[in-house]
C-alpha cells in the first residue's frame, strides 16, 4: 500500500502529500480532509491514496462540474477555485470564477470556500501573443536554429541566446521573415542573469522559454496562448508546467519537475541555478495542459548535479540525480 505522506498527487503528480488541517464550505456543510498537495493545493481523503488513475480521473472531472448544492459531505476530494483553475487545464478547460466572491477566493488563496466555476474550453479563448525564448551553447546554435521554425504554428517569434561573448542588446543573425533572432551573452555560470537577458529581447508581454534539450508539442504551444489569455485575466503573472526528464528514452522519476517558464516579460529569474522566476505564488499557477519533453542521456544527468555543485555549493540537488536514474513510478 503506498505510503500517504510520498505518494504522488492524484492531480499534479508531486510527491508533495502532507497532513493538513485545511476545510471547506459547501453550501452551509463544513468539510475536513486529510491532506493536501503542497504544489497544487489538492484537497483528499485517505482512500484516494489508493485508487487507480482512471478512477481518481473520474473524480477530478466531478470536481469541475460540482456547484455547492451538488456537493458531498463525504467527497473524497476537494478544491478551492485556485486548486480548481489547474484541474480544469487537465481537460483544456478555462475556469473563471463564479461569484465575487469566488474572485476574492481566487486572488487570495487557498481559500475556505469549495470552488464554483464558469468553465469553457480553453480553445474558445482568444490567443495572446507569446515569445518562445531558447537558451543555448555555441555548439547547439546550428541544431537550434534548424529547429526554430518548428514553433511557427503559434509562437509569437522566436529569440535565441547563445552562450558566446557579446552584446545580448545586438540582433546578429535574423530569418528572412523576422521571426527568429538570434543574439550572443556569455553565461559566466549565473543562469538567472541569462534567463533575465533573454527576457528582455522579447517584444511580446509574455515569454515562454526553452533550453535547446527541451521542446513542446505544437498542441501544447498553442494552448500556451489561451493559458496566457486566462492569466492575463485573472491578474496571474507566472504559469508553472510539468517537465518530463527522458533519460535515453524513458521518463525518470524526476516528475513533474514544475518548471515556471511561462512568464510575463517584466516578471524576472533569481539563483544561480535551479533558477525561479520572482513573483508570489498566489500569482502564479500550474497548467496541467501538457509537458516540457527534457531530453537527456544517462552521461549527461551522471555529470549535470557535479557541474551545477560547482556553480552553487548545495545547488547541485544531489537527490535529483538519483530521482533522475530511476524510471518513472506512479507508487
Ligand atoms: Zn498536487
Amino acid at each position: 500500500m503506498p505510503d500517504a505522506i510520498t505518494a504522488r498527487c492524484p492531480l499534479c503528480h508531486a510527491r508533495g502529500i502532507e497532513p493538513t488541517v485545511r476545510t471547506l464550505l459547501s453550501g452551509n456543510v463544513v468539510r475536513s480532509f486529510d491532506y493536501a498537495c503542497s504544489h497544487c493545493g489538492l484537497l483528499l481523503n485517505e482512500p484516494v491514496i489508493r485508487l487507480d488513475p482512471l478512477q481518481t480521473d473520474v473524480l477530478l472531472r466531478s470536481l469541475c462540474a460540482q456547484t455547492s448544492a451538488t456537493v458531498q459531505a463525504d467527497a473524497l476530494l476537494g478544491c478551492d477555485i485556485y486548486t480548481l483553475r489547474t484541474i480544469a487545464t487537465r481537460f483544456n478547460l478555462a475556469a473563471s470564477p463564479a461569484s465575487t466572491t469566488q474572485l476574492h477566493q481566487l486572488a487570495n488563496p487557498h481559500g475556505t470556500l469549495s470552488a464554483e466555476a464558469h468553465l469553457v474550453p480553453l480553445e474558445t479563448l482568444t490567443p495572446t501573443p507569446v515569445a518562445l525564448g531558447i537558451l543555448c551553447s555555441d555548439r547547439e546554435a546550428g541544431s537550434v536554429l534548424q529547429t526554430a521554425a518548428l514553433y511557427s504554428s503559434w509562437a509569437a517569434e522566436v529569440v535565441v541566446l547563445v552562450d558566446r561573448a557579446g552584446d545580448p542588446s545586438k540582433t546578429w543573425q535574423e530569418s528572412s521573415d523576422g521571426f527568429v533572432r538570434v543574439s550572443s551573452r556569455l553565461l559566466s555560470g549565473n543562469f538567472a542573469d541569462q534567463r533575465n537577458a533573454l527576457q528582455a529581447l522579447c517584444r511580446s508581454s509574455w515569454m515562454f522559454q526553452l533550453d535547446a534539450d527541451e521542446d513542446v508539442s505544437p498542441e501544447l504551444g498553442n494552448i500556451l496562448t489561451r493559458l496566457v489569455t486566462l492569466a492575463d485575466r485573472q491578474g496571474a503573472v507566472s504559469i508553472g508546467l510539468a517537465r518530463e526528464n527522458l533519460v535515453d528514452g524513458q521518463r525518470a522519476d524526476l516528475y513533474p519537475d514544475l518548471q515556471y517558464r511561462l512568464n510575463r516579460r517584466d516578471i524576472s529569474y533569481e539563483g544561480i541555478v535551479h533558477e525561479r522566476p520572482t513573483r508570489a505564488w498566489q500569482k502564479s499557477f500550474i497548467a496541467l495542459s501538457g509537458v516540457i519533453r527534457h531530453h537527456l542521456t544517462a552521461d549527461r544527468v551522471a555529470n549535470r548535479s557535479k557541474i551545477y555543485e560547482r556553480l552553487q555549493p548545495g545547488g547541485g540537488r544531489l537527490f535529483e540525480e538519483h530521482a533522475l536514474q530511476r524510471s518513472f513510478s506512479f507508487v
